[in-house]
């Protein structure tokens, strides 16, 4: 095989009309799919007055209305376990994965046939092989093989491609970084949040990873792959190039992936997908460049047809051509940028996590970190950082007033206590790190408290 860097050469560099007639074909599809196949959905394309024959342009996907997480959840409890989304007589699946769960909430139960399972490996094949990732390598896979979706679509994505692979499930962090050593595996995937622990592990264990077999990892779970900062850390410790995707349950798979020449930004697998950035009150479509809503149209999963579904994350969208590795599908500069539902209002300024990890990693002497509300005197909202930093040599005086600086600076002069807590006291994370701890009275996010107000 010729050494392209390519997973689906025509399609990654098609020029955009083409790409566009290739969507407009593939969302006539679905849509007709959908209308035959899923009851649900078929009444709602009849209520929006959309039918697959009407649908000639990528306007046309404005008409088909937008289903929210909210819906899904609601679906599931009229009409358990699945809701009425599905396609397929339950019988023919062969696999159920649930969300982690993390936001508190009910989680989303899905089914998958082994055709979805080909398919959900396919997408994760164009960011594998996108990153540099060949048959030669051996690749160990962090993570904890369960009813969560995650990295078993890699898992088969590595074994498509022909790559040792080796299922890390189920061992302490000790266990992982000495099996990355012994078995001289190349590549590592994992969540950026562990892919830090596993060094810090390491160098418990007087193991210089930044000097081992690994050259790449894989990152997903968690936006924090495309923060500069935290990326800088993890490719310095592991001495190894880190590729960031990510991808959501809801889909089964990954939907967007770092090429070799990291741009800053991810790229969207158009042929599979039809990303789309709103404003997320109003809903209308916002250009490139600026800072919205996901909405997402997935041609792929043959058990759960999804037409514009907002996943609260928030992105900003850039072409294709900003990234010199030939490829047309457009970018998402800086990645997933967090949760709309993440943000936090303290004293009227908006607080975004990855704003502060931001900050925090750029200070490699800090090893695990958390925000942390909660109410002085039974009305002031109060924000501060608990740190963790293990090196008794550091001047943390000084580190801390730095932090203080630094955290205001970005906040609008929000004042941020900053305190050292003892090593090995803060909550480590193999998935979905959660590192807000909210305790204060009235706990909201702004869109909770707009609500309230
Ligand atoms: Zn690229």
């Amino acid at each position: 095989m010729n050494d392209t860097p390519y997973w689906n050469p025509r399609h990654e560099t098609m020029p955009r009309d083409q790409l566009e007639a290739l969507q407009i074909r593939k969302l006539r599809n679905l849509v007709e799919w959908a209308d035959i196949q899923v009851p649900w959905q078929s009444k709602r394309l009849r209520d929006a007055g959309v039918t697959a024959d009407q649908i000639n342009s990528l306007e046309d996907l404005r008409r088909i209305p937008l289903m929210t997480r909210e819906e899904w959840m609601q679906g599931q409890v009229e009409n358990p376990p699945f809701g009425p989304i599905l396609a397929a007589p339950e019988e023919q699946a062969v696999r159920y994965h649930m969300t982690s769960g993390t936001t508190g909430k009910t989680p989303i139960r899905v089914l998958d046939s082994m055709k979805d399972w080909e398919w959900i490996a396919e997408m994760w094949c164009y960011g594998l092989w996108g990153f540099g990732i060949r048959p030669t390598d051996t690749v160990f896979v962090a993570f904890g093989y369960s009813t969560f979706i995650g990295f078993w679509g890699l898992h088969y994505a590595c074994e498509k491609l022909g790559c040792l692979t080796l299922p890390g499930g189920a061992m302490t962090t000790e266990q992982r970084v000495k099996q990355i050593m012994d078995i001289g595996a190349t590549v590592v995937a994992s969540t950026p949040t562990y892919a830090l622990r596993m060094a810090q592990e390491a160098k418990q264990l007087g193991i210089d990873l930044a000097n081992g077999p690994v050259r790449r990892l894989i990152l997903s779970g968690e936006p924090a792959g495309s923060i500069p900062a935290t990326k800088k850390l993890i490719e310095s410790e592991w001495g190894a190039k880190a590729g960031d995707t990510a991808g959501m349950t809801e889909l089964g798979t990954i939907m967007i992936f770092e090429c070799t020449e990291q741009p800053g930004g991810t790229h969207i697998i158009e042929d599979h997908y039809i990303e789309e950035v709103l404003d997320p009150d109003t809903a209308e479509p916002l250009p490139y460049g600026e800072l919205g809503e996901r909405v997402v149209t997935s041609f792929g999963r043959g058990f759960i047809p999804v037409l514009r579904y907002r996943t609260r994350d928030f992105v900003l969208k850039q072409p294709g051509s900003n990234c010199s590795c030939g490829r047309t599908f457009d970018l998402y500069d800086g990645g997933i940028r967090g949760r709309v539902d993440d943000m936090k209002l303290v004293r009227g300024t908006n607080v975004y996590p990855r704003a502060v990890e931001a900050i925090v990693r750029e200070h490699a002497e800090i090893d695990e970190f958390q925000i942390h509300l909660f109410t002085e005197e039974g009305r002031r909202d109060e924000i501060e950082l608990l740190v963790e930093i293990p090196d008794a040599s550091i001047d943390t005086k000084h580190l801390i007033s730095q932090l203080q600086k630094e955290l205001a600076e970005s906040h609008e002069g929000l004042r941020f206590g900053v305190s050292q807590v003892d090593n090995e006291t803060l909550p480590r994370f193999e998935l979905k790190a959660k590192r807000v701890l909210d305790e204060r009275i009235v706990i909201g996010t702004e869109d909770e408290l707009r609500g309230r107000a």
